[in-house]
């Protein structure tokens, strides 16, 4: 027996744990370098605007000895002794027009912020943040006040200070990467090995689905919690297997009763009838009880051996069984009633079909369709039964000119007591199509309706063919 896919998920649960818990571990670590990452980039920030500040104490203090008119030489000086590259200076009046700046050629790029005059115009030391130069490096900017109507821009790239963080950036994103991968496949096998007991349950489901209510899961040896499922999960069973005893043993005694009592009838109104004197209407009563009870009986048989192959609950004995031999055999038992009915009927047989299987069981699926077709067709139809084999499947088929059957009824006839239309056949209760269809499946095969009211039907049965291996 195999798992039905029906709606089932698509991507297996320990697939699903092992991305989840890759995805886990790898947000904790990126939260994790976010957290390092903006300590580290805050501290080279402090570090620069510290010696942006000393940067603009030492101008101030030249600039107070040597007033305006040697700035631009004082600047140029600072600058150069610093590399021209790593400092920049710019000294503005409080409109923002420049008065005076160091070589300004590695600083392109670099405009004057208003909000950050204003605020250094108005005391506040402003600290600010610039992509300059053609390579487009990280700088950091400071605006203060140099005298009452003068700002100093202050400009230190920060490309080295930042480079140990650059490098842990790197680092970081390869590691991560490498450390997801590794994450997924460990967290694979711990969810495999965490799930394997839930592998032991389903196989212990189907072994039940099966019939064997015996099975039972193994106890988990590690994990208190699946020990504890398993524990439940067999008592569980337990419990279900006394729950299917105790109706089964009601059942079988009930039936057995029923069927005691209806024989019993039965024969006591086989007695009646063949007892003289009898009147015409005691005669008519009493063929109608003998009738009534073998038809009970029947019925009761049916559903009995329904419920056996449904359940599972006695596991068959098969052997195997010539579906050629037992077409002609049913062939010659049906070809009375047929001609009664001056139905024509053919037979074309195949040699060696042979299936393994339940003779006296599959013979009652057959002849149920054989019987079906006759009492669905009119007098002077036709029924044609074939057997049919190839390399792996045996199929025999029944082919009717009947009445056929609606469309819409089709999808329900192999339910029990199911009948597409009461009115157009008195006898029968709906439960052989059923019957045949659990004694197929049951021997692993399939049956099939094709009909169209009116015109006919064709029931076909596939069975798996019998390899000398498997016999
Ligand atoms: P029943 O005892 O009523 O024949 P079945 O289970 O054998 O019960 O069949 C179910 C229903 O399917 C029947 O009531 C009938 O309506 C329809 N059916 C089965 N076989 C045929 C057939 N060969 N031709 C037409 N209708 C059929």
């Amino acid at each position: 027996m195999s798992l039905k896919r029906k709606n089932s998920p698509k991507t297996s649960l320990a697939l699903r744990l092992s991305c989840l818990h890759a995805l886990v571990l790898g947000a904790c670590s990126l939260f994790s370098f976010l957290a390092v990452y903006t300590a580290m980039v805050s501290n080279v920030h402090h570090r620069v605007d510290e010696r942006l500040r000393h940067e603009h104490s030492e101008v101030a203090s030249l600039f107070s000895l040597n007033a305006i008119s040697g700035i631009q030489e004082t600047l140029t000086r600072l600058a150069h002794a610093e590399g021209t590259d790593q400092v920049f200076y710019r000294l503005l009046d409080e409109r923002g027009v420049l008065l005076a700046e160091s070589d300004a050629g590695a600083w392109t790029g670099l405009e004057v912020e208003q909000p950050a005059l204003s605020a250094a115009v108005a005391g506040q030391p402003f600290y600010d943040g610039a992509v300059v130069g053609n390579s487009r490096e990280q700088a950091r900017v400071l605006y203060a006040r140099l005298s009452e109507r003068m700002i100093l821009q202050v400009a230190l790239r920060t490309a080295r200070e930042m480079q140990p963080i650059r490098d842990l950036r790197q680092l970081f994103f390869t590691f991560g990467v490498l450390g997801l991968v590794f994450a997924l496949i460990v967290g694979w096998f711990i969810v495999k090995r965490a799930l394997f007991p839930l592998k032991n349950m389903t196989s212990t489901a189907l072994m039940i689905a099966e019939g064997n209510l015996e099975a039972r899961v193994e106890p988990a040896s590690r994990d208190r919690e699946l020990d504890h499922l398993a524990q439940a999960f067999n008592l569980m069973l337990d419990r279900i297997q006394l729950f299917v005893r105790e109706l089964r043993e009601m059942n079988d005694s009930l039936a057995h009763d029923l069927r005691t009592v209806l024989a019993r009838i039965n024969l006591g109104a086989g007695r009646l009838l063949a007892s003289r004197p009898i009147s015409e209407e005691q005669e008519s009563l009493t063929v109608a009880m003998v009738q009534d009870s073998a038809e009970l009986l029947g019925m009761l048989n049916t559903v009995m051996d329904l419920s056996e192959i449904n359940t599972r609950i006695v596991q068959p004995q098969f052997a195997p069984v010539d579906i050629s031999e037992l077409s002609a055999e049913l062939f010659e038992f049906f070809e009375a009633t047929a001609r009664e009915k001056q139905i024509t009927m053919q037979l074309h047989g195949a040699d060696q079909a042979v299936v393994l299987g339940d003779r006296s069981r599959l013979r009652r699926a057959l002849a149920n369709l054989l019987d079906n077709a006759i009492k669905y067709t009119p007098e002077g139809g036709r029924v044609t039964v074939e057997v049919r084999h190839d390399k792996e499947r045996v199929t025999f088929s029944v082919t009717d000119s009947g009445i056929g059957i609606p469309a819409e009824a089709q999808p329900f006839i192999f339910d029990r007591f199911y009948r597409a239309d009461k009115s157009r056949s008195s006898d029968g209760h709906g439960l052989g199509l059923s019957l045949a269809a659990a004694i197929i499946q049951l021997h692993g095969g399939a049956i099939h309706v094709q009909s169209k009211e009116g015109s006919g039907s064709v029931f076909s049965v596939s069975l798996p063919q019998s390899t000398p291996a498997s016999s």
